[in-house]
């Protein structure tokens, strides 16, 4: 096994003090038994509550949006931004081949299809400057909407996502949504804490959507939210999220087919003492950063990814990019063998099986980085930067 591996593992064990480091932990204490506990006591654990209000305005107030509709997960948040967005069956919706599953599975729920786009170097999120010039190839505005020339269908949304919390070039992005008459949704999911030039991610689209899983930044077990400044849609993400009931003292009527995506008030509670922890993770996982970019500068062939310049990023997951000297499956081999739990970036979404058909552009950064990237434990810290 390579000695400058073992030498940082034992060094990331260090920092931790344990022998095993999971990539990210849940950090909780007093205030989330003491917010649950009171969901138990008062029996409010359920799809109403005070909690889910206070996390509801809590969170609109700390991304700087008008709304926040509360739901079950991040998919069921991208699938319903997607929706009140305007999304249509047999639509093509244009995201990155470098992301999660889920937001390819929010556009599969809308019958819509997944069109993969390469990304930039710089973010690991969208390349506005080639998609502009793919789009001014591919497509064309017919009556004010976007279609693509080859395919004949309507190309009605654009899903950039800030991948691991670093913003994308979203000036050039909202730019560009302008441009071809797209709507901009921004899969927010990693980046609660993340601003881009001074302003919070999640706040650029007309409707977004944030994850609370139990690996993101913050954590209600389970959840997400749709983040937007359009009163209309969030009142309709709202209605859409909670079964299409008519307001009614009794009756159930229900005007179109809903969803049950409400996030119980027992998860919105850890929400709400998750979100007094922020800007304490938001300090310690950028001191983490520090800190690893000191031991990586011992490393050879290797950078931890460093924020771009017009992203002020959360940090959530710590990330090491390595150069085309090194194998990265004998890197994660060694330090998974030595208890520092990494993981690669995930398969990007052209490459699999149930995705082929969909239309793709040149991808020739995400192929590269694909092999190059690796991340390792992130659980924000107590960590001396001397
Ligand atoms: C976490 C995540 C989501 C949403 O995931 P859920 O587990 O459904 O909350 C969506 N997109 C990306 C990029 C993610 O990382």
């Amino acid at each position: 096994m390579n000695k400058q591996w073992m030498q940082f593992a034992e060094q990331v064990k260090q920092l931790y003090g344990k022998d095993f480091v999971p990539l990210h932990e849940p950090t909780f204490d007093d205030k989330e038994l003491e917010y649950v506990t009171d969901c138990v006591k008062t029996g409010w654990v359920s799809s109403v509550g005070a909690y889910v209000t206070k996390f509801e305005e809590e969170l609109a107030k700390f991304v700087g949006v008008k709304r926040a509709v509360a739901v079950v997960n991040g998919t069921a948040a991208l699938h319903i931004a997607l929706k009140v967005a305007g999304v249509e069956a047999d639509d093509e919706v244009l995201m990155p081949s470098l992301t999660f599953i889920a937001t390819a599975n929010a556009v599969s729920y809308c019958g819509a299809i997944p069109h993969f786009i390469d990304v930039h170097q710089e973010t690991l999120g969208v390349d506005p400057f080639k998609l502009d010039i793919y789009l001014q190839e591919v497509a064309e505005i017919r009556n004010g909407e976007l279609f693509n020339k080859q395919t004949n269908r309507r190309i009605k949304a654009l899903v950039p996502m800030h991948t691991f919390g670093h913003a994308v070039h979203l000036d050039e992005l909202v730019d560009l949504a302008e441009k071809y008459h797209l709507v901009l949704v921004e899969d927010a999911a990693e980046s609660l804490g993340t601003y881009y030039k001074g302003k919070h991610t999640g706040s650029f689209g007309k409707v977004n959507a944030m994850s609370f899983n139990g690996n993101k930044i913050i954590t209600t077990g389970g959840g997400g939210a749709i983040l937007t400044d359009d009163e209309i849609l969030a009142d309709y993400a709202k209605h859409l999220t909670t079964t299409a009931k008519v307001p009614h003292k009794w009756e159930y009527v229900h005007d179109e087919i809903g969803y049950n995506y409400r996030m119980p008030n027992i998860n919105a509670a850890l929400g709400c003492a998750q979100l007094e922890k922020l800007e304490q993770f938001l300090i310690q996982k950028k001191a983490l950063a520090d800190k690893y970019e000191e031991l990586v500068a011992s490393l050879e062939g290797v950078k931890l990814f460093k924020q771009p310049v017009h992203s002020n990023s959360n940090y959530w997951l710590q990330t090491l990019v390595l150069d085309e000297s090194l194998e990265r499956d004998e890197v994660l081999g060694s330090l998974n063998e030595q208890g520092v739990m990494s993981r690669p970036i995930w398969q990007p979404m052209h490459e699999l099986e149930i995705m082929k058909d969909c239309p793709t552009m040149d991808l020739s950064v995400t192929n590269r980085l694909k092999k190059r990237i690796v991340n390792i434990s992130s659980t924000p810290i107590e960590v001396n930067n001397e």
